[in-house]
């Protein structure tokens, strides 16, 4: 096996950040999983606790934390409108001063910096799909905004700790992203559906259905973010699945995968909710030899799985 580093992931207990964390542990890597727990639960790290390198500190990277470490993973923020809404200034600091704070650790280690960027800072795109090159259509003023921007503005961290301060960083920007471990009530619309659909509660489409976005399963995503902190590019790169589907075909195809008997019910569309979206993937294909391989129906088959064998009780909507 190659060389074996200390690795930061934070936000490392997250649907996402369990996953790395797994997945680098595997790898026989030191881990330090350091999160606040605001939208996860411990269970998606606690298995690991008796592998000799994995350890959990529970830390808000908005304040300085002191470690000595090989690489950082950042993958800390709510990630779902619902949890990143709950708390837009306290989403903001973690975006801002959670990257300042872990940008001079990587700057004070030596460390390889990773930022979870999304497809988000494209706002509500004029241009479809989105190369990296696309600028956004963000509105400043609107409900979105605390994570949009808060993306936007560590993007431009990223870069000026690179270009001042020669922090090897390498940014990506994730697409929706679907799988086990999420959380049952983010508000996210795979999560609501499958849930609504076990529950027999109707499935709520937003608007009229009409609007897009392109699902990439978890483990193709991991796979990709793992591979570009071990490539020498800075970024950003987009990382997705360009399958793009409607919201009311996403309803319909989970409805009848689960035999469920609810009823589709319409209400209305949230504030700035982009009305359409997908990935252009030619960076990541051609720098990082990357592209999914899990079919929608594929990694739907997967979640359903794992939300069956979840007790809905135990999860909780998210404390400040
Ligand atoms: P998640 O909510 O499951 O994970 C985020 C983790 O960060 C949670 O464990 C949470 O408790 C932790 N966290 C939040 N604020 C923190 C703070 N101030 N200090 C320490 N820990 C904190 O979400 P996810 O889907 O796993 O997303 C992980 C990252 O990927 C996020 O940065 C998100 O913005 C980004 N992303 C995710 C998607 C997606 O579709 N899942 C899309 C685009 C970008
Ligand atoms: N959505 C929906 N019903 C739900 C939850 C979401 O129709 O119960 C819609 C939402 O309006 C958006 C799309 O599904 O158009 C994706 O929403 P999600 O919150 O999963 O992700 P994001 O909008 O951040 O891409």
């Amino acid at each position: 096996m190659s060389q074996i580093k200390r690795i930061l992931v934070a936000g490392g207990a997250g649907f996402l950040g369990s996953r790395i964390c797994e997945n680098l542990v595997e790898q026989g890597h030191d881990v330090i999983c350091v999160d606040n727990f605001f939208t996860s639960q411990k269970s998606n790290v606690t298995h690991l606790l008796s592998r000799p390198n994995f350890e959990i500190i529970r830390h808000d990277i908005i304040h300085p934390v002191w470690l000595e470490v090989d690489e950082i993973y950042n993958m800390a923020c709510p990630a779902a409108p619902g949890h990143y809404q709950y708390n837009p200034i306290k989403t903001m600091k973690t975006s801002v001063m959670g990257s300042i704070n872990l940008l001079g650790m990587a700057k004070r280690c030596g460390a390889r910096y990773l930022f979870a960027s999304t497809s988000e800072i494209y706002g509500d795109p004029e241009i479809h799909p989105q190369p990296e090159t696309y600028r956004g259509s963000v509105n400043t003023l609107g409900p979105r905004a605390c994570y949009d921007e808060g993306k936007r503005a560590a993007e431009t961290l990223c870069m000026d700790y690179y270009r001042s301060n020669k922090v090897p960083v390498r940014i990506v920007r994730i697409f929706n992203t679907y799988g086990p471990r999420m959380h049952p009530y983010d508000g996210r619309v795979i999560s609501n559906f499958i849930r609504q659909a076990f529950t027999g509660e109707p499935i709520t489409i937003y608007g009229d259905g009409s609007q897009t976005r392109s699902f990439c399963y978890r483990d193709d995503l991991v796979d990709a973010i793992i591979k570009m902190m071990n490539s020498d590019q800075v970024g950003p790169i987009n990382i997705g699945n360009p399958g793009e589907y409607t919201i009311k075909q996403l309803a319909e195809i989970i409805v009848e995968m689960t035999g469920s008997k609810s009823k589709i019910v319409y209400t209305d569309l949230p504030a700035d909710d982009p009305k359409k979206r997908q990935p252009d993937i030619t960076l990541a294909r051609k720098h990082l030899q990357w592209e999914p391989t899990t079919q929608l129906r594929d990694g739907l088959k997967q979640t359903i799985e794992w939300f069956r064998g979840i007790e809905l009780s135990h999860y909780r909507p998210p404390t400040p």
